[in-house]
């Protein structure tokens, strides 16, 4: 093979030169490796893509987009933006792709920057029926420079009221709707979101960070044709690394670039850019399709087995990767379930469910996703343990060792990382 540039995974050097982070490293891998990794929005990313991101790109600075750039030496680092982009717009069928982002949040204010000035208003997902930090909360960005006016599920079905997203779009005028959430367990209906947009004169913005690895495997429907832009993070389902993209129509190119760079950021990672490049190919593999199709129906199995063990799925079920999970009929608190579920090395997180009664820092409820279970080759027979196994955790805290037994022999055969990476 000849020399490697891969510096990232030379472990033994690392080791040598500091014990104190490359014992981290190891004990992390053994963390994820050891436990049972529910978290919606998290996934096991590729070891080609770690190769990427352990490479010398990260030393090149390349500020602009190829072949415009501020800096001389760039002809390489183009090269593997020119692939990315095209790849996204292949995968996706979008008119342009910027994979500049640093992450979701970065991704999501460049696109504010491009459509909105401080002051004018938007219209997002409320933060407590699943809405994200960036859809309007009072400590972030979104919350403190815009005027941000909210709709949420209804009661009764759990679900987005498009007549109440519609009177609230026609009363306060938005310049900008954003669809997409962290915890709705549902399909969103993108064409009736356009046809408010329209209605109104508004943007369209579809932020698809948690779903857009389903879209990519074509397991759900995509927001591509309906969005004016769409955001997302590329290290949720999607599997790439850690980090942000925006897809737009030709006719935004313009403003979602220069909001990119320079308005919100300055140098690009470029390591991570050639990761999502990588990403993204392994997204257009028959491989990823079945990943895709398998993560939701892992979803579904999961939130079955938790409803036969009496804790209720909001709005009765999922069409994607997560299920977010009632527990007042057990009597636990979504804080308790946490830390009973992480007693038995099964990694959750406490959610508020709609309408909730407790506090968020408490929360009625957790949320369970299957993109890292499902990397690791587990299928429905195992959702159905998994299940069971939070039953007793969430339930019985005196059975969290047996519970750990049980989860130990799940990851003995499924193991995350099978092959050691190169030099660990
Ligand atoms: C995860 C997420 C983000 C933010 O991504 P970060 O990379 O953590 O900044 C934005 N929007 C939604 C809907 C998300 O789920």
């Amino acid at each position: 093979m000849g020399e490697s540039p891969f510096w990232g995974p030379d472990f033994e050097q690392l080791s040598a030169e500091d014990p104190e982070i490359a014992g981290i490293l190891l004990s992390e891998l053994d963390r994820a490796r050891g436990g049972l990794q529910l978290i919606a929005s998290e996934n096991f990313t590729s070891p080609a893509v770690l190769a990427a991101l352990g490479s010398t790109l990260s030393n090149k600075y390349a500020e602009g987009y190829p072949g415009k750039r501020y800096y001389g030496g760039c002809a390489e680092v183009d090269k593997a933006e020119v692939i990315g982009i095209e790849r996204a717009k292949q995968l996706f069928g979008a008119e342009h792709a910027n994979l500049q982002p640093h992450s979701g949040a970065s991704a999501n204010l460049a696109a504010y920057g491009a459509f909105v000035k401080p002051g004018e208003t938007v219209l997002a997902m409320s933060l407590p029926h699943g809405g994200h930090l960036t859809h309007g909360s009072k400590v972030n960005f979104s919350g403190k420079w815009f005027e941000v006016v909210s709709y949420g599920v209804r009661e009764d079905t759990e679900t987005i009221d498009y007549d109440e997203v519609r009177a609230i779009a026609l009363q306060h005028r938005p310049r900008l709707i954003i669809c997409g959430a962290t915890a709705y367990p549902r399909l969103i209906d993108f064409a009736a979101f356009r046809q408010i947009a329209d209605e109104v004169g508004a943007i369209l913005m579809v932020d698809a960070a948690h779903f857009i690895g389903l879209v990519a495997g074509k397991a759900i429907p995509s927001p591509v044709p309906y969005a004016d832009v769409v955001t997302f993070t590329t290290h949720k389902v999607l599997r790439g690394p850690r980090g942000g993209m925006v897809l737009c129509k030709a006719e935004h190119a313009a403003a979602i670039d220069k909001a990119v760079f320079p308005m919100m950021q300055g140098g690009p990672l470029m390591h991570a850019v050639a990761a999502k490049a990588v990403a993204l190919k392994e997204a257009m593999s028959p491989d990823y399709q079945s990943y895709a199709a398998q993560v939701i129906r892992n979803a579904q199995a999961l939130s079955a087995e938790l409803a036969a063990q009496g804790m209720r799925p909001v709005s009765g079920g999922t069409d994607t990767h997560l299920a977010l999970i009632d527990l007042r009929g057990v009597g636990v608190t979504g804080a308790d379930a946490e830390v009973r579920c992480d007693a038995a090395r099964i990694t959750l997180n406490k959610n508020a469910i709609p309408y909730d009664p407790q506090p968020p820092t408490v929360g009625s409820g957790i949320r369970v996703g299957t993109p890292s279970v499902t990397t690791q080759g587990m299928g429905e027979a195992e959702m159905a343990v998994i299940g069971r196994l939070i039953g007793t955790a969430v339930t019985n805290p005196a059975a969290a060792a047996a519970v750990a037994d049980e989860v130990s022999d799940l990851v003995a055969r499924f193991p995350a990382y099978a092959q050691t990476p190169v030099g660990v």
